[in-house]
């Protein structure tokens, strides 16, 4: 059932140690800062960190900051406290790729004085013209062929800003007619006239990925290089540079399946649009996959751990992973851990005729049926209650065992009622309800006869007015961006939010942004980090009660 999946990673690293080929294992985590981290990056996370906690090892946090025009130092905090939020630590500082600059800047001038590295003149689309296709080699650039002097001082040139962007790059000279295409003499920098969020204006070019995380890898001496599969073609060439330069280690990549989700999107650009476009309410929105907005809707981070052993680590592309296997993970721990309460979504007024104006009891209930370290709450009972108008129906259809006229009920840890009358406005919508009390029901079933229904209630008198935000997946199609020719933005679900204007059991007046609960009957609810505020409750529902995952 929810035990972890196979993991060809930690196999083979559990093998390496065994057999003595390492001692000590030191990872990387290594994300753009141009966006929030999404549930795939946890995936990453949780297999890096994960890797480096089980084997005594190291984890790095590295940003990968080589493209400083989609970089924000916003980016770089929120992706640290969602780390530390998730539950792991970095070795050591935080790294930046940009620290390296200074030393793959030599490292480029050390490939060039070899012949292995030159200036290239040819336009971006003259560039992408010579390098060929998969069935036809490419040609060499006229450019070549310059002497180790000449590269030299443009690339000199190139660094402190004498050439405009997009008019020279330093390329690798590896061989034009390789059949993987990365090796067709891959760029190494490009001129980038941009403000760097850590080394300011100091540079005017900027190193490849691939010319950076390898030796970034060598540099901090990773072992074990891991990344998603649309790497795989990239290392031959993470191989070439270390083959071809004087690094002091010699890290391994080695690539995995990501994590597609169905219902969601997995790619920052895409979530970015609609936090741009303001369809959600930011990056850390409940409806999105983003860790933030997850936390934000009530996961712990010991759900989304789980979640990921889970769905283990394999090379096989998984296909599609039910949202229902993320939603199980997070239910069967709130079932565990949430405290239980009372909260109408629809309030409908009931008045309990044979009971008296000032009459007031206080029931104490258990926090959570089976956690007897959880808090006892004080449930105040009066003439007056609330109750869901869903639990109420004039002319119910034949296996409606909750309220309607003539009929009985129970109040959950009170008494059962009977429906005695329903009172309406002028429009003909029903305003209350008068019921009584079988003051003989207290603890114990009524005599002779059966009262299945049981629902849940508020006083009125004592109820707590909140706000609850219902979220469904934003997306109405399992794969949204499936067609890439398509707008994935047709496929938003109108009714991803609605908004209740609820009333909660007093003790849920006191709840702490972030703390969550069971609504008995209603679902695993969060209090709001942002908008609980002067007083203000406002609650996100997590998911429903009922679990849907096929095991
Ligand atoms: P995006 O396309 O959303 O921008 P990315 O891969 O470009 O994702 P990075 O910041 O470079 O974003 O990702 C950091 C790490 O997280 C990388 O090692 C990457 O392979 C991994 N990662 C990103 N998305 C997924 C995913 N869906 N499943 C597993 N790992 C992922
Ligand atoms: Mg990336
Ligand atoms: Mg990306």
């Amino acid at each position: 059932d929810t035990t972890a999946a196979p993991n060809f990673i930690r196999n083979q690293i559990r093998e390496e140690i065994e057999a003595g080929k390492v001692t000590k294992i030191v990872t990387r985590f290594p994300p753009e800062p141009n966006g929030f981290l999404h549930i795939g990056h946890a995936k990453s996370i949780c297999l890096n960190f994960g890797l480096a906690e089980q084997f005594g090892g190291d984890c790095h946090l590295r940003f990968d900051d080589t493209n400083p025009a989609k970089e924000e130092q916003a980016y770089i905090d929120a992706i640290k406290e969602d780390v530390k939020w998730l539950g792991f630590e970095w070795a050591g500082d935080v790294r930046f790729a940009s620290d390296y600059f200074d030393q793959l800047y030599v490292w480029a001038q050390h490939l060039i004085r070899e012949g292995k590295a030159y200036v290239d003149d040819l336009s971006p689309d003259e560039i992408r013209e010579y390098r060929g296709t998969l069935t036809e080699p490419g040609k060499p650039s006229p450019y070549r062929e310059r002497s180790a002097e000449e590269n030299l001082d443009l690339l000199e040139r190139m660094r402190v800003g004498e050439f405009a962007e997009g008019g020279k790059v330093l390329r690798a000279k590896i061989d034009m007619a390789a059949p993987n295409i990365n090796l067709r003499d891959p760029i190494l920098y490009r001129v980038r006239h941009a403000h760097h969020h850590q080394t300011g204006d100091a540079w005017k070019i900027y190193p490849s990925y691939d010319f950076t995380h390898g030796q970034s890898d060598a540099l901090e001496g990773v072992t074990h290089s891991v990344c998603t599969l649309e790497f795989e073609d990239h290392r031959p060439l993470y191989e070439w540079f270390l083959d071809n330069l004087p690094v002091p280690a010699r890290p391994r990549q080695i690539e995995f399946a990501r994590l597609n989700l169905n219902y969601t999107l997995t790619s920052k650009r895409k979530l970015k649009l609609l936090v741009d476009k303001n369809i959600v309410d930011g990056w850390d929105d409940p409806r999105l996959p983003t860790i933030s907005g997850m936390r934000r809707r009530g996961y712990t981070p010991a759900s989304i751990r789980k979640f990921c052993d889970m769905i283990g680590v394999t090379r096989a592309d998984g296909g599609l992973v039910d949202i229902a296997m993320l939603t199980h993970a997070i239910r069967s721990d709130l079932e565990d851990n949430a405290q239980r309460a009372m909260c109408v979504l629809k309030p409908l007024k009931v008045v309990l005729t044979n009971v008296a104006e000032d009459h007031e009891d206080v029931y104490e209930v258990p926090g959570h049926p089976a956690r007897e370290d959880m808090a006892v709450r004080q449930v105040p009972f009066n003439r007056e209650l609330w109750i869901d108008a869903d639990d109420f129906m004039e002319e119910p259809p034949k296996k409606f065992f909750r309220l309607a006229p003539g009929k009985e009920v129970r109040l959950r840890n009170s008494y059962v009622i009977r429906c005695d009358e329903v009172i309406k406005d002028d429009a003909g919508e029903i305003q209350e309800l008068r019921c009584s009390v079988d003051f003989d029901t207290l603890g114990k079933n009524p005599e002779g006869r059966k009262v299945k229904g049981v629902i849940h209630w508020v006083s009125a008198k004592h109820g707590v007015p909140m706000e609850v935000r219902l979220y469904d997946n934003l997306f109405m199609v399992e794969q949204p961006d499936r067609d890439k020719d398509a707008d994935f933005l047709e496929h938003l679900n109108p009714d991803s939010l609605t908004v209740c204007q609820a009333i909660g059991e007093p003790s849920l007046a006191e709840a702490l942004p972030e703390s969550r609960f069971q609504f008995e009957r209603v679902g695993y609810f969060c209090a709001d980090r942002h908008d609980c505020l002067n007083g203000k409750l406002v609650f996100n529902r997590t998911v429903g009660l009922k679990d849907s995952w096929a095991k």
